[in-house]
């Protein structure tokens, strides 16, 4: 079993739906991937910081679900990040009505000790500089390091980000950012442009239309889980990334072949993640439910068709 480390905000959200609208929650890229990778059992550790708003229920939450939170520091005079969106009918595009950068302006990552060695290395959506200097950190070269990234870096720190992204292994990224990213409308054309730039692997989340993942020449494609209700789709990213580095740091294979095994992991587990406000679903998620969910999708995907 490898051990994990993930950088990321840990933040206010305000989440409109039209199935309603919260007040400050508990949000955050590496919140939402810390969540995920718990369910591995995986040793993970979150870098990240939050203002003296924070409340320490909050991190006592991670902790007592085995994330280390030694890495998130704590500004006892600043503000948390704040990010608030409003989602569209469709559920899968949204506006973000609010970015409030706060203590994430001025911060300066520190990797603990003791997860300088971290096998895997999940750098969660933050600015591109903060990313590298979390690799820049790492006493030992990670196995794999997968990066996760949105519109809003790509507009204020386009170059920084192509710099890390020489760094990394894989990228998880939507549809519509990979499109911005590349300039390319086919999403096989953008992953393709997206691979020069760095990555060997490339992952491109569609959403309720599930994920695909490109190496070279291989594809591969999960769906998402059909839901009946979907309530709040924020976090699903993060959660598919914390589900996909999780799994891969639990199996210590980083394949293409098992590759998609984590992909199905991530999946499954973002699937759990929208069917509540903020990270509620993911802090009541019991093993079993992921395990039955997992046979629901196997079902779904799996056919038997005679080729002549
Ligand atoms: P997702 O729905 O997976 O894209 O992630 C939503 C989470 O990302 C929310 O909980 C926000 O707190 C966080 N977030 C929003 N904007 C940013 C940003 N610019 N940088 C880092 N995290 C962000």
């Amino acid at each position: 079993m490898s051990k994990l480390l993930a950088v990321g905000t840990v933040a206010f959200d305000a989440i409109e739906t039209p199935f309603g609208k919260t007040d400050k929650i508990l949000g955050g890229s590496g919140t939402f991937v810390g969540l995920a990778a718990s369910q591995f059992g995986v040793k993970t550790g979150i870098v990240s910081v939050v203002g003296g708003d924070f409340p320490k229920a909050y991190l006592e939450m991670m902790n007592a679900k085995g994330i280390n939170t030694d890495g998130v520091e704590i500004v006892k005079d600043g503000k948390t990040f704040f990010w608030s969106g409003r989602y569209h009918n469709d559920m899968n595009s949204r506006d973000t009505l609010i970015t409030e950068l706060n203590v994430l302006e001025h911060f300066k990552p520190v990797v603990p000790k003791n997860f300088k060695d971290a096998e895997v290395v999940m750098l969660g959506n933050l600015h591109p500089l903060t990313q590298a200097s979390v690799l820049d950190q790492m006493e030992v070269k990670p196995k794999l390091v997968v990066l996760d990234t949105m519109n809003f870096w790509m507009d204020i720190a386009l170059n920084d980000l192509h710099q890390v992204m020489k760094r990394i292994d894989v990228i998880t990224i939507n549809d519509e950012e990979a499109r911005q990213l590349s300039g390319e409308y086919s999403l096989v054309n953008a992953a393709k442009k997206i691979h020069d730039m760095g990555p060997k692997y490339v992952v491109i989340k569609k959403g309720e239309h599930g994920a695909l993942l490109f190496n070279e020449e291989n594809m591969f494609y999960a769906p998402a889980l059909p839901l009946a209700e979907v309530f709040d789709p924020t976090g699903a990213g993060d959660t598919f990334a914390g589900g996909f580095c999780g799994f891969l740091a639990k199996t210590e294979d980083v394949s293409f072949e098992n590759m998609k095994n984590a992909i199905i992991y991530g999946s499954n587990l973002a699937s759990f993640c929208v069917e509540k406000f903020g990270t509620q679903r993911m802090e009541e998620l019991t093993r079993e439910e992921v395990t039955e969910r997992l046979h629901a999708f196997k079902q779904l995907t799996q056919f038997d068709i005679e080729i002549e």
